[in-house]
């Protein structure tokens, strides 16, 4: 079904526009320094398939860190909640996303929870399958069932881009694995990671995604239970807790809507029972968001009243 544009949502969108000019693109990443920093777009993708719209939704933007609560649903269906949080943690940090910092002074080496690198990373690593090539797999095939695309792939060029200059996430894996936290040889680990990370899709899909998670991982169109739903729940707590990496608390007081952010400027959202939100603007603030894409999301749940509190 196409994506109605919607003035309503323009408006919003417009308004929260002039805030790109604050922002700045993620460039660490070198294949992501070219993304227009004035870009700004929202797909909200409701339960019964009815889709809006507002900006150029069709760009296909790389899941970066939104990928972090993906996958963490792959691994707590794969390994079961007891096991996975043995091995990383439930508790918000206050540091930014790639800190290194807490590591050394917990004991055990656990990293506090799954959406900063360092618990993503452990998170990738349990994931299951013979080899890099088959765990991928089996995290694309999860991605494309939820967002109902079987095209969906990942970016070689942002991969590799990232893979060539992974030093901080190499030096967390490299200490994770000398505290037997992480067991697998840490280049393949980065591999499987980066290619995580670069999977891409554009703002559409991304809403789908959100719209399981807000239906508790049930697709309502085929039917299916995609997720079971307390691993749904777990996913969902962690975006309200964590989501936003160190500005989650500022953003659960303005906004109130389940999300994960990511570099690449994607910020997906679940509105609980109600509907999934795709929102791409590369300019970030300090802390790694979508500087309009927080905007217009405040815009949103003020207009709507959204907040789930
Ligand atoms: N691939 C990115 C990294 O590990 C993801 C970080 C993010 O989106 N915050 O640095």
């Amino acid at each position: 079904m196409p994506c109605q544009s919607n003035d309503e949502l323009n408006i919003l969108v417009k308004e929260a526009k002039k805030y790109t000019k604050d922002g700045k693109v993620a460039d660490y990443i070198p294949a992501l320094g070219r993304a227009n920093p004035h870009d700004l777009s929202i797909a909200i993708h409701y339960p019964d398939g009815q889709c809006i719209s507002a900006g150029d939704i069709e760009r296909k933007i790389t899941l970066q860190s939104i990928s972090k609560v993906i996958s963490l649903a792959l691994v707590l269906m794969d390994k079961g909640p007891g096991y996975v949080f043995e091995r990383v943690g439930m508790e918000p940090t206050g540091d930014p996303f790639n800190s290194i910092a807490k590591l050394e002074t917990l004991s055990p080496a656990k990293p506090l929870n799954p959406m900063i690198n360092a618990g993503a990373l452990v998170v990738t690593h349990m994931i299951e399958g013979k080899n890099v090539e088959e765990r991928f797999q089996r995290l694309l095939s999860f991605i494309r069932e939820m967002a109902n695309d079987s095209t969906i792939d990942y970016s070689e060029e942002v991969a590799q881009s990232e893979y060539k200059t992974s030093f901080l996430n190499r030096s967390l894996s490299y200490f994770l694995k000398q505290h037997h936290v992480i067991k697998e040889d840490v280049e393949e680990l980065i591999d499987l990671y980066t290619k995580q990370c670069a999977i891409e899709m554009n703002s559409l899909e991304l809403a789908r995604i959100g719209m399981i998670f807000a239906m508790d991982g049930a697709d309502p169109q085929s039917g299916k239970q995609i997720i079971p739903v307390h691993i749904a729940r777990i996913c969902k707590t962690f975006m309200v807790t964590c989501g936003m990496y160190n500005a989650s608390g500022e953003f659960a007081i303005k906004i109130g809507i389940p999300a994960k952010s990511g570099v690449s400027g994607g910020i997906m959202g679940a509105v609980p029972g109600k509907f999934g939100i795709g929102i791409f603007g590369p300019a970030l603030d300090k802390k790694g968001n979508s500087i309009a894409g927080i905007k217009l999301l405040e815009l949103l749940s003020e207009t709507y009243k959204l907040s789930m509190f």
